[in-house]
């Protein structure tokens, strides 16, 4: 999460809300893949931290499924990267601070966790929470 969080950092620069992502392979401790929120800086309203961290993944195993993969993330992922999280198939979702807004992950929905689906992370909440929210809390206070 330390490293999650060190790349919601680097999204301010861009003007960019502060959201970071790391994608850890099944020995917990590899990195494949990080990002960060670059929607302003690029442009792009799928350029949230999970989805750019889990191509980077992707990209650097050369595979699309990430099974067996952790994916780290600062924020309660929103629908479109709770998608993304089923379609690459991680075993795992970690995340910092609850998103009572945009949640896809237990709190306005629970798309991870859907027992329709046959693919279901497991969820692990709460992780440095405290952190990750002041990161937050302090961008939208400074705009
Ligand atoms: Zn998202």
């Amino acid at each position: 999460m330390r490293l999650a969080l060190d790349e919601a950092a680097l999204a301010v620069r861009g003007g960019d809300v502060p959201v970071g992502a790391v994608v850890l392979a099944a020995d917990g401790t590899t990195v494949l893949g990080a990002g960060h929120n670059e929607r302003e800086a690029g442009g792009d309203p799928t350029a949230h931290a999970e989805v750019l961290a889990l191509r980077r993944a992707a990209a650097r195993t050369g595979r699309w499924r990430l099974t067996g993969c952790t994916l780290v993330v600062t924020l309660e992922p929103c629908t479109m990267c709770a998608g993304a999280l089923v379609q690459s198939r991680v075993d795992r979702v970690v995340y910092g601070a609850r998103d009572d807004k945009a949640g896809a992950a237990g709190s306005l929905w629970d798309v991870v966790r859907d027992r329709r689906l046959n693919h279901r992370p497991e969820v692990i909440e709460g992780v440095l929470a405290t952190d990750c929210a002041r990161l937050l809390t302090e961008f939208f206070r400074s705009r």
